[in-house]
Protein backbone atom coordinates (compact mmCIF):
# COMPACT_ATOMS: atom_id res chain seq x y z
CA UNK A 1 0.00 0.00 0.00
CA UNK A 2 1.17 3.58 -0.76
CA UNK A 3 0.54 5.98 2.24
CA UNK A 4 0.83 9.93 2.24
CA UNK A 5 1.91 11.30 5.33
CA UNK A 6 1.87 15.08 5.91
CA UNK A 7 3.86 16.32 8.57
CA UNK A 8 5.81 12.71 8.74
CA UNK A 9 9.27 14.21 9.73
CA UNK A 10 7.73 15.62 13.04
CA UNK A 11 7.50 13.90 16.23
CA UNK A 12 4.12 11.64 15.88
CA UNK A 13 4.67 11.61 11.72
CA UNK A 14 8.50 10.01 11.73
CA UNK A 15 6.87 7.19 14.34
CA UNK A 16 4.24 6.72 12.32
CA UNK A 17 6.48 6.33 8.86
CA UNK A 18 8.33 3.57 10.79
CA UNK A 19 5.40 1.67 11.45
CA UNK A 20 4.23 1.46 8.13
CA UNK A 21 7.93 1.19 6.23
CA UNK A 22 8.28 -1.84 8.94
CA UNK A 23 4.26 -3.53 7.59
CA UNK A 24 5.90 -3.10 4.23
CA UNK A 25 4.74 -0.09 3.03
CA UNK A 26 5.55 2.61 0.63
CA UNK A 27 5.40 6.17 2.25
CA UNK A 28 5.39 9.72 0.88
CA UNK A 29 6.22 12.50 3.15
CA UNK A 30 5.21 16.04 2.87
CA UNK A 31 7.09 18.10 5.59
CA UNK A 32 8.29 21.77 5.27
CA UNK A 33 10.93 21.27 8.27
CA UNK A 34 9.69 24.24 10.20
CA UNK A 35 9.63 21.85 12.98
CA UNK A 36 10.13 18.44 11.57
CA UNK A 37 13.56 16.98 11.33
CA UNK A 38 14.81 14.94 8.31
CA UNK A 39 17.43 12.90 10.77
CA UNK A 40 14.12 11.60 12.05
CA UNK A 41 12.86 9.56 8.57
CA UNK A 42 16.51 9.83 6.92
CA UNK A 43 17.49 6.27 7.38
CA UNK A 44 14.27 5.03 5.38
CA UNK A 45 14.99 7.87 2.48
CA UNK A 46 18.19 6.47 1.60
CA UNK A 47 16.87 3.05 1.58
CA UNK A 48 14.37 3.63 -1.12
CA UNK A 49 11.51 3.42 1.17
CA UNK A 50 10.49 6.58 2.10
CA UNK A 51 9.76 9.50 -0.94
CA UNK A 52 10.15 12.86 1.00
CA UNK A 53 8.41 16.00 -0.37
CA UNK A 54 9.61 18.88 1.37
CA UNK A 55 7.61 21.80 1.43
CA UNK A 56 4.33 23.18 2.39
CA UNK A 57 1.24 20.50 1.98
CA UNK A 58 -0.80 23.41 1.02
CA UNK A 59 1.36 24.47 -1.98
CA UNK A 60 -0.29 22.56 -5.10
CA UNK A 61 3.37 22.38 -6.29
CA UNK A 62 4.21 19.52 -3.38
CA UNK A 63 0.53 18.35 -2.80
CA UNK A 64 0.02 17.36 -6.11
CA UNK A 65 2.70 14.85 -6.70
CA UNK A 66 2.12 13.66 -3.02
CA UNK A 67 -0.99 12.28 -3.66
CA UNK A 68 0.18 10.05 -6.29
CA UNK A 69 -1.29 6.45 -6.15
CA UNK A 70 -1.96 6.70 -2.51
CA UNK A 71 -4.10 4.86 -0.80
CA UNK A 72 -4.48 5.70 2.58
CA UNK A 73 -3.77 9.65 3.73
CA UNK A 74 -2.80 10.82 7.16
CA UNK A 75 -2.70 14.47 7.76
CA UNK A 76 -0.79 15.55 10.58
CA UNK A 77 1.51 18.83 9.04
CA UNK A 78 0.33 21.67 11.29
CA UNK A 79 1.79 24.27 13.80
CA UNK A 80 3.55 22.90 16.71
CA UNK A 81 3.21 23.70 20.78
CA UNK A 82 2.67 26.42 22.56
CA UNK A 83 5.35 28.43 21.98
CA UNK A 84 4.94 28.29 17.93
CA UNK A 85 1.65 29.63 18.65
CA UNK A 86 2.03 32.24 20.24
CA UNK A 87 5.31 33.50 18.22
CA UNK A 88 4.04 33.19 14.85
CA UNK A 89 -0.05 32.96 15.36
CA UNK A 90 -0.08 34.32 11.63
CA UNK A 91 1.51 31.42 10.14
CA UNK A 92 -0.01 29.06 12.60
CA UNK A 93 -3.72 29.45 11.38
CA UNK A 94 -2.68 29.58 7.76
CA UNK A 95 -0.29 26.17 8.36
CA UNK A 96 -3.45 24.87 9.80
CA UNK A 97 -6.33 25.93 7.67
CA UNK A 98 -4.74 25.93 4.42
CA UNK A 99 -2.79 23.13 4.23
CA UNK A 100 -6.30 21.12 5.53
CA UNK A 101 -8.17 22.26 2.83
CA UNK A 102 -5.66 21.51 0.04
CA UNK A 103 -5.47 17.82 1.65
CA UNK A 104 -9.10 17.11 2.35
CA UNK A 105 -9.64 18.77 -1.38
CA UNK A 106 -7.88 16.25 -2.95
CA UNK A 107 -8.36 13.19 -0.75
CA UNK A 108 -12.20 13.81 -1.18
CA UNK A 109 -11.60 14.11 -5.05
CA UNK A 110 -10.19 10.67 -5.10
CA UNK A 111 -12.15 9.28 -2.34
CA UNK A 112 -9.01 8.32 -0.51
CA UNK A 113 -9.14 6.83 3.27
CA UNK A 114 -8.21 9.60 5.27
CA UNK A 115 -6.73 10.30 9.04
CA UNK A 116 -6.89 14.29 10.21
CA UNK A 117 -4.94 14.79 13.84
CA UNK A 118 -6.52 17.41 15.85
CA UNK A 119 -6.14 18.04 19.52
CA UNK A 120 -7.28 17.54 22.75
CA UNK A 121 -7.01 21.55 22.93
CA UNK A 122 -10.30 21.80 20.78
CA UNK A 123 -12.09 21.23 24.37
CA UNK A 124 -10.70 24.56 25.49
CA UNK A 125 -11.72 25.15 29.44
CA UNK A 126 -13.76 22.36 29.34
CA UNK A 127 -12.86 20.37 32.41
CA UNK A 128 -15.10 17.83 33.04
CA UNK A 129 -13.90 14.40 34.25
CA UNK A 130 -13.63 12.35 31.11
CA UNK A 131 -14.14 14.71 28.32
CA UNK A 132 -16.26 12.85 25.60
CA UNK A 133 -16.43 13.50 22.05
CA UNK A 134 -19.55 15.29 22.00
CA UNK A 135 -19.08 17.56 24.87
CA UNK A 136 -18.92 21.18 24.08
CA UNK A 137 -15.99 23.19 23.53
CA UNK A 138 -15.45 26.15 25.84
CA UNK A 139 -13.04 28.81 24.37
CA UNK A 140 -11.47 32.40 25.64
CA UNK A 141 -11.36 35.38 24.08
CA UNK A 142 -9.52 35.82 20.76
CA UNK A 143 -7.50 38.34 22.24
CA UNK A 144 -5.81 35.69 23.98
CA UNK A 145 -2.97 34.24 20.98
CA UNK A 146 -3.93 30.61 22.75
CA UNK A 147 -7.09 29.72 21.57
CA UNK A 148 -6.42 30.07 18.05
CA UNK A 149 -4.34 26.78 18.45
CA UNK A 150 -8.42 25.48 19.24
CA UNK A 151 -9.73 27.51 16.99
CA UNK A 152 -8.16 26.47 14.20
CA UNK A 153 -8.07 22.52 14.69
CA UNK A 154 -11.69 23.43 15.82
CA UNK A 155 -12.04 24.75 12.37
CA UNK A 156 -10.23 21.92 10.67
CA UNK A 157 -12.30 19.33 12.40
CA UNK A 158 -15.21 21.18 10.75
CA UNK A 159 -13.99 20.74 7.28
CA UNK A 160 -12.72 17.51 7.53
CA UNK A 161 -16.64 16.45 8.47
CA UNK A 162 -17.72 18.81 5.77
CA UNK A 163 -15.72 17.06 3.32
CA UNK A 164 -17.59 13.45 4.47
CA UNK A 165 -20.67 14.77 4.51
CA UNK A 166 -20.71 16.98 1.25
CA UNK A 167 -18.27 15.29 -0.46
CA UNK A 168 -17.90 11.96 1.12
CA UNK A 169 -14.41 11.89 2.24
CA UNK A 170 -14.18 8.74 4.10
CA UNK A 171 -12.07 10.76 6.98
CA UNK A 172 -11.48 9.83 10.78
CA UNK A 173 -10.76 12.72 13.06
CA UNK A 174 -8.50 12.07 15.33
CA UNK A 175 -8.13 14.20 19.05
CA UNK A 176 -4.78 13.32 20.53
CA UNK A 177 -4.13 14.16 24.54
CA UNK A 178 -0.76 15.12 25.01
CA UNK A 179 1.40 12.60 23.45
CA UNK A 180 4.96 12.41 24.49
CA UNK A 181 7.94 9.87 23.67
CA UNK A 182 11.05 10.09 21.83
CA UNK A 183 11.88 12.08 19.00
CA UNK A 184 10.05 15.03 20.88
CA UNK A 185 11.87 18.37 21.47
CA UNK A 186 10.84 20.62 24.62
CA UNK A 187 11.97 23.45 22.01
CA UNK A 188 8.14 24.40 21.30
CA UNK A 189 7.15 24.02 24.83
CA UNK A 190 6.13 20.28 25.39
CA UNK A 191 6.94 19.60 29.05
CA UNK A 192 7.78 16.01 29.70
CA UNK A 193 10.99 16.24 27.28
CA UNK A 194 12.14 19.79 28.76
CA UNK A 195 11.66 17.95 32.12
CA UNK A 196 13.76 15.28 31.54
CA UNK A 197 16.29 17.06 29.92
CA UNK A 198 16.63 19.23 32.68
CA UNK A 199 16.30 16.61 35.10
CA UNK A 200 19.63 14.67 33.73
CA UNK A 201 21.29 17.82 32.95
CA UNK A 202 20.88 19.30 37.11
CA UNK A 203 18.92 22.25 35.72
CA UNK A 204 15.68 23.27 37.85
CA UNK A 205 12.63 21.80 36.83
CA UNK A 206 11.05 24.61 35.74
CA UNK A 207 6.67 24.16 36.60
CA UNK A 208 4.61 26.77 35.64
CA UNK A 209 2.09 28.46 37.23
CA UNK A 210 1.06 26.30 40.92
CA UNK A 211 2.03 23.35 39.15
CA UNK A 212 -1.70 21.55 40.28
CA UNK A 213 -2.79 21.62 36.67
CA UNK A 214 -3.61 17.93 35.24
CA UNK A 215 -2.38 16.53 31.85
CA UNK A 216 -2.94 12.71 30.60
CA UNK A 217 0.22 11.91 28.65
CA UNK A 218 -0.22 9.10 25.83
CA UNK A 219 2.78 7.24 24.45
CA UNK A 220 3.76 7.91 21.17
CA UNK A 221 4.08 4.15 20.04
CA UNK A 222 0.19 3.71 21.48
CA UNK A 223 -1.26 6.34 19.17
CA UNK A 224 0.55 4.97 16.33
CA UNK A 225 -0.89 1.84 17.10
CA UNK A 226 -4.21 3.27 17.95
CA UNK A 227 -3.78 5.55 14.39
CA UNK A 228 -3.46 2.59 12.83
CA UNK A 229 -6.14 0.40 14.02
CA UNK A 230 -8.51 3.38 13.03
CA UNK A 231 -7.71 3.61 9.57
CA UNK A 232 -8.96 0.07 9.16
CA UNK A 233 -12.08 0.42 10.74
CA UNK A 234 -14.53 1.14 8.73
CA UNK A 235 -17.09 2.53 11.27
CA UNK A 236 -14.29 4.77 12.30
CA UNK A 237 -15.30 7.07 8.89
CA UNK A 238 -17.12 10.63 10.07
CA UNK A 239 -16.20 10.18 13.47
CA UNK A 240 -14.06 11.74 15.69
CA UNK A 241 -12.18 9.90 18.17
CA UNK A 242 -10.15 10.69 21.40
CA UNK A 243 -6.61 9.06 21.20
CA UNK A 244 -5.61 9.03 25.04
CA UNK A 245 -3.92 7.43 28.23
CA UNK A 246 -7.17 8.29 30.73
CA UNK A 247 -4.37 8.32 33.54
CA UNK A 248 -3.58 12.09 34.96
CA UNK A 249 -0.83 13.13 36.52
CA UNK A 250 -0.32 16.91 37.90
CA UNK A 251 2.54 18.88 36.86
CA UNK A 252 4.04 19.30 40.42
CA UNK A 253 3.85 15.44 40.73
CA UNK A 254 5.20 14.75 37.08
CA UNK A 255 8.17 16.73 37.97
CA UNK A 256 9.01 14.63 40.70
CA UNK A 257 8.16 11.44 38.85
CA UNK A 258 11.20 12.38 36.40
CA UNK A 259 13.34 13.50 38.75
CA UNK A 260 12.87 10.17 40.48
CA UNK A 261 12.94 7.75 37.20
CA UNK A 262 16.40 9.74 36.19
CA UNK A 263 17.41 9.52 39.15
CA UNK A 264 18.07 13.79 39.45
CA UNK A 265 18.18 16.13 42.81
CA UNK A 266 16.89 19.08 40.69
CA UNK A 267 14.95 21.41 42.33
CA UNK A 268 11.82 22.45 41.16
CA UNK A 269 11.47 26.33 39.71
CA UNK A 270 7.72 27.93 40.63
CA UNK A 271 7.57 30.15 36.66
CA UNK A 272 4.64 32.50 37.04
CA UNK A 273 2.48 32.09 33.55
CA UNK A 274 3.92 35.61 32.56
CA UNK A 275 7.11 34.82 32.40
CA UNK A 276 6.51 31.50 30.42
CA UNK A 277 4.44 32.58 28.36
CA UNK A 278 3.74 36.55 27.87
CA UNK A 279 1.35 38.43 29.33
CA UNK A 280 -2.48 37.30 29.31
CA UNK A 281 -1.86 33.78 28.69
CA UNK A 282 -4.56 31.04 29.73
CA UNK A 283 -3.69 27.63 30.61
CA UNK A 284 -5.68 24.99 30.95
CA UNK A 285 -6.49 23.10 34.57
CA UNK A 286 -7.57 19.85 32.92
CA UNK A 287 -7.99 17.73 30.62
CA UNK A 288 -8.87 13.76 30.70
CA UNK A 289 -10.11 11.67 27.55
CA UNK A 290 -12.77 9.22 27.41
CA UNK A 291 -11.85 6.75 25.58
CA UNK A 292 -14.71 4.68 25.19
CA UNK A 293 -15.24 5.44 21.77
CA UNK A 294 -11.97 4.14 21.20
CA UNK A 295 -12.06 1.01 22.97
CA UNK A 296 -15.30 0.14 21.01
CA UNK A 297 -14.16 1.08 17.60
CA UNK A 298 -10.73 -0.61 17.88
CA UNK A 299 -10.87 -3.08 20.90
CA UNK A 300 -7.82 -1.61 23.09
CA UNK A 301 -6.75 2.21 24.29
CA UNK A 302 -3.46 3.39 24.92
CA UNK A 303 -1.94 2.28 28.05
CA UNK A 304 1.78 2.48 28.68
CA UNK A 305 2.86 3.61 31.84
CA UNK A 306 4.11 7.02 31.85
CA UNK A 307 7.66 5.79 33.47
CA UNK A 308 8.16 3.50 30.77
CA UNK A 309 7.59 6.52 28.32
CA UNK A 310 9.84 8.89 30.63
CA UNK A 311 12.55 5.53 30.62
CA UNK A 312 12.29 6.02 26.76
CA UNK A 313 12.56 9.62 26.41
CA UNK A 314 15.76 9.78 29.04
CA UNK A 315 17.24 7.01 26.72
CA UNK A 316 16.96 9.12 23.96
CA UNK A 317 18.77 12.00 25.76
CA UNK A 318 22.32 12.09 26.46
CA UNK A 319 23.60 15.11 28.56
CA UNK A 320 24.70 17.96 27.17
CA UNK A 321 23.45 17.29 23.83
N1 LIG B 1 4.61 23.26 31.46
C1 LIG B 1 5.43 23.45 32.58
N2 LIG B 1 6.78 23.62 32.38
C2 LIG B 1 7.37 23.58 31.14
C3 LIG B 1 6.52 23.38 30.01
C4 LIG B 1 5.16 23.21 30.21
O1 LIG B 1 4.96 23.47 33.72
O2 LIG B 1 8.58 23.74 31.04
C5 LIG B 1 3.17 23.05 31.68
C6 LIG B 1 2.25 23.85 30.77
O3 LIG B 1 2.01 25.14 31.26
C7 LIG B 1 1.00 22.98 30.77
C8 LIG B 1 1.55 21.55 30.87
O4 LIG B 1 2.88 21.68 31.40
O5 LIG B 1 0.20 23.24 31.89
C9 LIG B 1 1.63 20.83 29.55
O6 LIG B 1 2.28 21.66 28.63
P1 LIG B 1 2.60 21.23 27.13
O7 LIG B 1 3.08 22.45 26.41
O8 LIG B 1 3.45 20.02 27.13
O9 LIG B 1 1.18 20.77 26.56
P2 LIG B 1 -0.27 21.49 26.60
O10 LIG B 1 -1.08 20.58 27.46
O11 LIG B 1 -0.12 22.86 27.15
O12 LIG B 1 -0.68 21.47 25.17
Amino acid sequence: MRVLVTGGAGFVGSHLVDAHVARGDEVVVVDDLSTGRLQNIEAHVSEGRVRFLEGKAEDPAVIEPAFDGVELVYHLAAAVGVFQILAHPLASIRTNLDASSAVFERASARGIRTLFTSTSEVYGKNVSDALNEDDDTIYGSTRVHRWLYAVSKATDEFLALAHHQELGLPVTVVRLFNTTGPRQTGAYGMVVPRFVRQAIEGKPLTVYGDGGQLRCFTNVHDVVAALMALTAAPAAIGAVVNVGNPREISIRDLAALVCEIVGSNSPVELVDYESAYGKGFEDMRRRVPDVSRLRRLIGFVPTTPLEDTIKEIARGIAPGR
